[in-house]
């Protein structure tokens, strides 16, 4: 069909269409619906069964495999999947229609009721979003957690889930909200991600970032990170109206993390590392502004253990430790992974390269890491870059084979660390089988 002829298509006032039908897109389908809008769902690729069967079983028309324009030129609004992307020649020509395209935390966030914790940044957003839901739930909040993990925030608010939700918020999901707002907003950090779809601009992605704080008075509070340059310059130019709560520096001091006025003992912590220490700092200044008390934010420290995939402790075999951190898909992670580490390393790292650059952790690789075990199909990059820096490394195919090599190098007293700087898509599914993968690899040593 020619452009001018979709311009045509009559629009139906109380048709809305969602493009994409993940969890994203199935959940606000469900809400929509619960509202009273007449809905069709557009999925280009292919919907997973148990989403088409929710769909069905709610009488919600979908398509999957194809985009059909008659059907969707129609909508009063589109309210589109994060993982597509602006530039997509549909997307310009519904915004040309004067569609309005937004996303479904714009759509949601109009039907909320519940008090809203927002998270972004470029790395730590899931943990602390776990880590606030853990300690608001140890203290006995009715609380959910969802958005860019678990539940899509569509899903909870059509199940009126809960009193507070902590959010976890992508880039993407920033991109399309105009009116929602965040009761209490966390900017964790922002280094170089995703910029192919800021027209590899560094002030387009921070710029998209800082919608977190979009629509926030002073009677909402900001809480972001002031040890970040990027953070820092753009509030230079652009000061916030909410309450600000900065994070100026990560207060661990003998045993103790010390969050202003307030200490917490660390010894039964299990969260390590001074990226998860600045992790906890946010998320404790977040839930003292819902009323929970050291003791109970103390209780809740103690009790809660990492997300998998996140610097996941998986065993000690023979007296060397293993660690899955496979969702460390870029050089700032592994940074943080690396100085958490304070035995020799055997560095698992590779995979789909994302233009990285490894100045950052070169003298961490130097100190620290006795041998380089590669995991990828193109490993050049990494071979050519540390090849004068350390000197073991050697090459594998799959994570059977690395875990293999890495037992074979390492000696009683080391750590084997999966944490590898890339994508997955070259041998894996996705980060997660990745790091299942691991997993099992390790484990599989452990019977043998
Ligand atoms: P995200 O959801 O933003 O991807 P995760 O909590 O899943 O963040 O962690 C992704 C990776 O980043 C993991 O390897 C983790 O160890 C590392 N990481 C966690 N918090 C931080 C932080 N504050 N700064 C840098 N790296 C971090």
């Amino acid at each position: 069909m020619s452009k001018s002829k979709l311009s045509n298509i009559p629009t139906s006032r109380n048709r809305v269409v969602i493009l994409g039908a993940g969890e994203s897109g199935v959940g606000t389908a469900l809400l929509a619906k619960q509202k009273g809008f007449e809905v069709f769902v557009s999925d280009f690729g292919k919907i997973a069964p148990q989403y088409q069967q929710e769909l069905k079983e709610n009488d919600i028309p979908y398509e999957e495999g194809q985009h059909t324009e008659t059907l969707i030129f129609n909508a009063k609004e589109i309210i589109k999947s994060p993982g597509i992307p602006d530039k997509v020649p549909m997307i310009k020509e519904l915004k040309k229609k004067g569609v309005p395209v937004i996303s479904e935390i714009e759509f949601a966030g109009r039907y909320n009721k519940a008090k809203i914790i927002g998270i972004t940044g470029s790395n730590g957003k899931t943990t602390t979003t776990h880590l606030v839901y853990h300690l608001l739930k140890t203290a006995g909040k009715n609380v959910e957690m969802g958005g860019n993990v678990g539940y899509s925030f569509a899903r909870l608010v059509a199940q009126n889930a809960a009193k507070v939700i902590v959010l976890e918020l992508s880039s993407f999901q920033l991109d399309g909200m105009f009116e929602f707002k965040s009761d209490i907003a966390i900017l964790l950090n922002i280094t170089p991600d995703h910029l192919d779809r800021y027209d590899y601009k560094m002030e387009n992605y921070i710029a998209s970032k800082f919608r977190i704080f979009r629509n926030q008075n002073s009677s909402d509070v900001a809480i972001y990170n002031t040890m970040d340059e990027n953070i820092n310059n753009y509030l230079v130019e652009n000061p916030l109206e909410s309450e600000e709560k900065p994070v100026r520096k990560i207060g661990v001091e003998n045993g103790f993390l010390k969050v202003n006025r307030s200490k917490y003992k660390l010894k039964n912590v299990s969260l390590k590392g001074k990226h998860n220490m600045f992790n906890a700092t946010a998320a404790i200044l977040a839930v003292k502004e819902l009323g929970v008390s050291n003791t109970l934010i103390q209780k809740g420290l103690e009790s809660f253990r990492s997300v998998p995939h996140r610097l996941e402790k998986v065993a000690v075999i023979e007296g060397v430790e293993y660690i899955n951190d496979s969702k460390a898909t870029n050089v700032d992670a592994v940074y943080y992974a690396l100085e958490a580490m304070n035995k020799p390393i055997i560095w698992v790292v590779g995979g789909t390269d994302k233009g990285n650059d490894y100045d950052p952790v070169a003298d961490l690789v130097k100190d620290k890491v006795k041998a380089i075990v590669c995991l990828g199909v193109d490993n050049s990059k990494i071979t050519t870059y540390f090849k004068n820096i350390c000197n073991k490394i050697i090459e594998t195919k799959s994570a059977k084979e690395a875990v293999r090599q890495s037992k074979k190098m390492a000696e009683k007293g080391d750590t084997v660390l999966l944490s590898p700087a890339c994508a997955s898509f070259d041998l894996f599914k996705n980060y997660i089988d990745r790091g299942d993968q691991f997993r099992a690899a390790v484990l599989g040593l452990k019977s043998k």
